[in-house]
């Protein structure tokens, strides 16, 4: 079972440019601005939420890679980032030979739950692990790991169809490798309300999925996707514009559940 000290949340979503990056970092940023200590577990090869939180190539000394092999403890791993009280665990391309590394090895699906059940894990009160776009064994560990998934969802026609496979994994997980796996809430991504597909995508996922989608739409709003080419969250870049202030309004609709989760 994991524990009760803090947060583990995984942002997944088998599809690749749905904002899971974005929500990662964004969301991070806020909950540490209201002074909640928050790591980012960067758990794609890719390397975009290090990148986004100004984290360059050549500062990545240990990574994502050496915490699931394990040779390293995550204080020795984590790095500060732009953001006060935001930590990283930085990725790199290292990443992407794990899953042949460790193909072999019993404990190929725990390796992250494994290094984050130890003690320096529990000085954060939310862990975010933004994961690669596949169900591969990255994906696999981040949710073995996790208290919940979050979802982004992209307001366009396909969306539905790979929810349900996504849920369907979620289920999957939770019946064979952890039990108490919950969805933590489903993000609706890059809202244009001058496209009537993308209304219409909000009401059948809200009808689909009722009280597990978040009211707070993000929108698609250019500042956003300027911002980690400054190597900074939306929220540092510009705090003023839509998109983070839908994010500010998102952090706070993710602690407003998890107050009534704990008072449950
Ligand atoms: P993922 O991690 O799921 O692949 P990203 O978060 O990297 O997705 O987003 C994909 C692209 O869309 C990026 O270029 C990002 O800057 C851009 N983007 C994400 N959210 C928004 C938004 N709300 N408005 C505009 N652009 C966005
Ligand atoms: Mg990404």
């Amino acid at each position: 079972m994991l524990g009760e000290k803090n947060r583990i949340i995984t942002i997944a979503n088998q599809k690749g440019g749905v904002g899971k990056t974005t929500t990662a970092i964004n969301l991070a940023t806020a909950l540490a601005a209201i002074g909640e200590r928050v790591l980012i577990v960067d758990l794609d090869p890719q390397g975009n939420a290090s990148t986004g939180l100004g984290i360059r190539r050549q500062d990545r000394r240990l990574s994502s890679y050496d915490l699931m092999i394990g040779s390293n403890a995550i204080e020795e791993i984590v790095q500060e980032t732009v953001v006060p009280n935001l930590s990283i665990i930085p990725s790199t391309m290292d990443l992407l030979g794990i899953e042949m590394e460790i193909a072999q090895a019993g404990d190929r699906i725990f390796r992250l739950r494994k290094a984050l059940a130890a003690p320096a894990a529990l000085t954060y009160s939310y862990i975010l692990v933004d994961c690669p776009p596949s169900f591969n064994l990255l994906t696999m560990n981040a949710m073995a790991a996790a208290h919940s998934v979050l979802v982004p969802l992209q307001c366009e026609f396909f969306a539905l169809e790979g929810l349900s496979q996504l849920l369907e994994t979620v289920d999957q997980v939770r019946r064979s490798v952890n039990p108490t796996l919950d969805i933590q809430g489903i993000v609706l991504t890059m809202f244009d309300s001058r496209n009537n597909l993308a209304q219409q995508v909000v009401s059948d996922v809200r009808t689909h999925l009722g009280e597990k989608v978040y009211h707070t739409l993000i929108p698609r709003n250019v500042r956003v996707s300027e911002a980690p080419s400054y190597g900074k969250p939306a929220i540092l870049y510009d705090l003023k514009c839509a998109g983070s202030q839908a994010y500010l309004q998102l952090a706070s609709e993710v602690i407003q559940r998890e107050r009534q989760r704990k008072a449950a």
